[in-house]
């Protein structure tokens, strides 16, 4: 079938922005869920997906516009670590997000984190939008459940309409010198040159129906609906391998164009070359429910994009989360699907550095060593790395780094991010005098490596 603006795909949304400015927490509300209280730290590390159907988006917009026409299926959100594995994240050489919604916190403008978000959206070319949250912090607000945001704004007096319009304007210049034009959403007449601000609440809701609605209404625009239109091109990137009891190791995928099937043939990028394997079976959560949370699944024959799916299938457990998924179809070739899927993993093995001598370094997904690597690549932190891996540490690991025992002792360590030691491997460190230092937040990993130096060399 041809492509055609009657057959839409439900865009992929990004979320990003400064720590702490509300990102999960929108998301709960949207979802009416509390993931936000769960986190390590309040921090989001793991990548989740949530399904937003359009009826759903509709009930939500009701108030605020009861003949909305939504063409799109729905919406995919994704609530990324922090702007690293946004950055990372591919699907067949392109970004994985359609549009984003950048947070911005009224109380606090523009941050460091706001700012380097800014420049990877403007290299990927990417649209998006400005939640400017937490509204209700603005002395004197009168709360509105879930309120559309100039409705809720009349209702507030003339000190929260000061304060609000002050900062509303002081964010407006702050994003001006960053070469950008702003405005509030229900005055912008160039959609397009010009961005978007939305206010939100996460916690009252306020701003939330408009937030969703323009979301949607634009992604529909002539303009962008392009992009969402349907294709059997299949686009398919891996966010996690897990293992679930009843179904063995499964991968969360999002699968961003095409349809998969039962029974599909498929490739993914694995530590030790590709994978060549047959989908067992086709599982998502219930609609509103995010993929990271435990529960029941739904069983499919095929699904249709754009969709967070989980898969079934075996030797699936080596695949390498943050890379592409290929489907071999009826007369496709097998050796190009696997020179495909290994293209994303050769590009960071080629990162290692090829005196041989530095540090071991784990991660949780490609995205996530890749952010690390970089990381560690940096001027002001510059240490080496001599070997990588993806998911748990593992004795063979411990092993692989205690050849630097020889050669200099404090690289004989394990840089684990986001990942588990099992009780074996951290048992034979202890034993070999190889040190594993355990963070899930990627700078800590440093100090914690910086004061371990100091501690040998007293
Ligand atoms: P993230 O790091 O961007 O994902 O931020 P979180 O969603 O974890 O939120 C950080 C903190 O800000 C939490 O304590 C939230 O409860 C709080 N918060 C988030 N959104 C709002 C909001 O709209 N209003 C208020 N008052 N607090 C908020
Ligand atoms: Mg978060």
């Amino acid at each position: 079938s041809k492509p055609s603006a009657d057959n839409l795909r439900s865009p992929i949304c990004c979320i990003m922005g400064h720590v702490d400015t509300g990102k999960t927490k929108l998301l709960d509300c949207i979802r009416r869920t509390n993931v936000q209280e769960g986190e390590a730290g309040g921090i989001t590390q793991q990548i989740g997906a949530t399904y937003f159907p359009a009826e759903n988006i509709r009930e939500r917009t009701k108030e605020l516009k009861e003949d909305a026409t939504l063409r799109v299926p729905g919406l995919l959100v994704i609530d990324t670590p922090g702007h690293e594995s946004f950055a990372n994240l591919r699907s067949r050489g392109s970004g994985l997000c359609d549009i984003a919604i950048l947070v911005v916190d009224i109380m606090h403008g523009l941050e460091p984190q706001t700012i380097e978000s800014l420049n990877l959206l403007k290299m990927r070319n990417t649209n998006f939008i400005i939640a400017l949250n937490k509204v209700d912090r603005l002395y004197g607000w009168k709360t509105c459940p879930d309120g559309p945001i100039v409705k809720t704004m009349k209702q507030q007096s003339n000190d929260v309409q000061n304060e609000f319009k002050m900062r509303v304007k002081d964010i407006i210049n702050q994003f001006q010198m960053e070469g950008l034009n702003t405005e509030l959403y229900y005055k912008n007449k160039k959609m397009g040159e010009t961005l978007s601000i939305v206010p939100t609440s996460a916690i009252s809701g306020e701003g939330v129906p408009d937030l969703l609605l323009l979301l949607v209404l634009w992604t529909q625009q002539k303009t962008m609906v392009e992009r969402f239109m349907f294709s059997n091109r299949v686009q398919c990137t891996v966010l996690e391998i897990k293992v679930i009891e009843g179904l063995g190791t499964t991968i969360d995928v999002v699968l961003v164009n095409g349809v998969l099937h039962e029974k599909d043939q498929i490739v993914v990028c694995g530590m030790q070359g590709p994978i060549v394997t047959t989908i067992r079976a086709l599982l998502t959560p219930h609609p509103m429910k995010e993929l990271r949370i435990k529960g029941s699944y739904v069983h499919h024959k095929e699904i249709k994009a754009a969709q967070g799916i989980k898969i079934t299938g075996q030797g699936l457990e080596h695949a390498i989360p943050g890379t592409a998924l290929y489907v071999v179809g009826p007369d496709g070739d097998l050796d190009d699907a696997k020179e495909a899927a290994m293209e994303d993993m050769n590009s960071v093995m080629s990162r290692i550095d090829k005196s041989g001598e530095g540090v071991c370094v784990q991660a949780s997904t490609l995205g996530s060593l890749e952010a690390l690597l970089e990381f560690l690549k940096s001027p002001a932190v510059n240490i080496p790395v001599s070997g990588i891996s993806i998911g748990p540490v593992h004795k063979k690991d411990v092993v692989k780094a205690s050849v630097m025992l020889e050669k200099r002792k404090e690289y004989a360590t394990i840089l684990a991010f986001d990942v588990k030691v099992t009780p074996e491997a951290s048992a034979l460190a202890d034993e070999m005098g190889v040190k594993i230092l355990i963070a899930d937040i990627i700078y800590h990993l440093f100090d914690q490596f910086k004061a371990y130096i100091d501690h040998i060399k007293e």
